[in-house]
């Protein structure tokens, strides 16, 4: 394995623990998943392959607390391996972030959190059962929040209910572009809990459960041909009256409606797919201009001025994006300050936007030859639009929130402005 870390542990001040599991994850996704890529796009088909070999490295344990078993990674820790599997297989890295996410959420995010020491009990109970069946047996946890509505920008209530039964839920409702979706053992699905069937929803009742992919009720539909990350299968997901017990809770009820509140740096978990497929775009152009990516004639381009101009900008925008996406990802925290917010979409348009146009440029500066299927590039460029469209922080609900949030100070309006 030759490729260089994308954060030199040294340059970078790593931890060792941060060091050792980048490492890990690029020799897993260079050595098994960058062979394994172009099939699962050609195909649309999940990557499960790849969750086998995540399984075997305790990989897909890396977010849960080391007494349940796991690696205890926390979130920047997390972000920068995940960066490294993206660089190799995106839609790998994006499906692994839902995986992930269960853990994340239960873990590092709700331990932060103040809460009353029996909710801290339920969780302790609801997470391990969790916990040991994904470090047991492999299990892979999705995350379908998004229904195509205001819900999944966190603007409204989500319209999949969890009716109260006796011994758990009744849960109803649809999923859109649910990652994973026939593949995963259990859908971490956000729903909003109801009393009686035609009660108002709030999103303060919003609960996090864990639905059995072979309950009754549960189906998959829809096509799933798409532009780019065709590996993740994010196909539409129906609970037609699942019953789910009273333990299929991955978060006791408030707790996700709280911890979305105060960890606004969790939602930057969707970038390091991007992060890595960004440094893969540059890699590749200097790879490719130097006259040595395998099976293409080793014929020099990087001579013209004009190909080094391009590098260039490439690189600056890879060294901006990163260094930002750096600063932001070591210091989410619960609670943050309003600059760090800002900060925070701001390293979120910037990974998400610039992935996309160092690709684009990637195709330019490389010529017709780099483009062909037979090369990573056209799927690099594929995969690397998608993430600006990613809820509930698309690109253009960052600008729109940046905008308001630089102009306006708490509580501010213009209603008694005259104009
Ligand atoms: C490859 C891929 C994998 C995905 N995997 C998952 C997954 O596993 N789980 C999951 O939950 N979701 C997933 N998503 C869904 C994703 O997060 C979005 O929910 C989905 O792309 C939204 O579709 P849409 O653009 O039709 O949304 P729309 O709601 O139609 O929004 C269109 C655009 O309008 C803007 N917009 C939306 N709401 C507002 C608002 N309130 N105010 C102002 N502007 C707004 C946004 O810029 C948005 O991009 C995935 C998406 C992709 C592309």
């Amino acid at each position: 394995m030759s490729d260089k870390p994308i954060f030199d542990p040294v340059e970078w001040k790593l931890t060792e623990f941060q060091a050792q599991l980048n490492n890990k994850a690029r020799t897993l996704a260079s050595e098994k998943f960058a062979p394994r890529a172009a099939a699962y796009d050609r195909a649309a088909r999940f990557p499960t392959e790849n969750y086998i070999d995540l399984h075997k490295e305790n990989l897909l344990g890396v977010c849960i607390p080391t007494a349940h078993g796991g690696s205890g990674a926390d979130l920047k820790t997390y972000m920068l391996m995940a960066a490294e599997i993206g660089r190799y297989c995106g839609a790998t890295a994006l499906t692994f972030n839902m995986h992930v996410s269960s853990c994340l959420w239960t873990s590092v995010l709700a331990d932060q959190l103040e809460l009353p020491a029996d909710t801290k009990s339920a969780l302790e109970t609801s997470r391990a059962l969790h916990y040991q069946r994904i470090i047991d047996n492999g299990a892979i946890y999705a995350q379908p929040f998004s229904e195509g509505g205001a819900a999944a920008a966190g603007k409204k209530a989500f319209g999949t209910t969890a009716l109260k039964t006796d011994g758990g839920w009744i849960v109803n409702g649809t999923k859109i572009f649910a990652s994973l979706s026939g593949h995963a053992n259990y859908y971490g699905a956000l729903c909003t809990e109801i009393e009686k069937p035609d009660a108002a929803l709030s999103r303060r009742n919003t609960m996090y459960i864990a639905v059995p992919a072979d309950a009754d009720g549960v189906s998959v539909s829809g096509e799933w041909d798409p532009l780019g990350m065709r590996g993740t299968v994010s196909r539409t997901l129906k609970f037609t009256n699942v019953f789910v017990p009273e333990n299929a809770q991955l978060m006791p009820r408030g707790v996700y409606f709280q911890a979305a509140k105060q960890w606004p740096h969790m939602f930057m978990t969707l970038t390091p797919s991007y992060m890595g497929i960004a440094q893969a775009a540059y890699d590749f152009t200097v790879s490719y201009l130097r006259g040595e990516v395998p099976n293409t004639p080793p014929i020099k381009r990087r001579m013209y001025p004009t190909k080094q101009i391009a590098v260039a900008q490439m690189h600056i925008m890879l060294e901006q994006t990163k260094a930002l996406w750096f600063q932001s990802i070591s210091e989410a925290c619960p609670n943050p300050s309003k600059q760090s917010i800002i900060r925070a979409w701001s390293a979120q348009y910037s990974v998400m936007e610039n992935a996309n146009e160092i690709a684009q440029l990637a195709i330019r500066t490389c010529g017709g030859q780099a483009m062909l299927r037979s090369l990573p590039l056209e799927r690099l460029y594929r995969d690397s639009r998608c993430g600006a469209l990613m809820l509930p922080w698309t690109a253009e609900l960052c600008l729109d929130m940046i905008g308001k949030a630089a102009l306006y100070n708490e509580g501010e309006s213009d209603e008694d402005t005259e104009h």
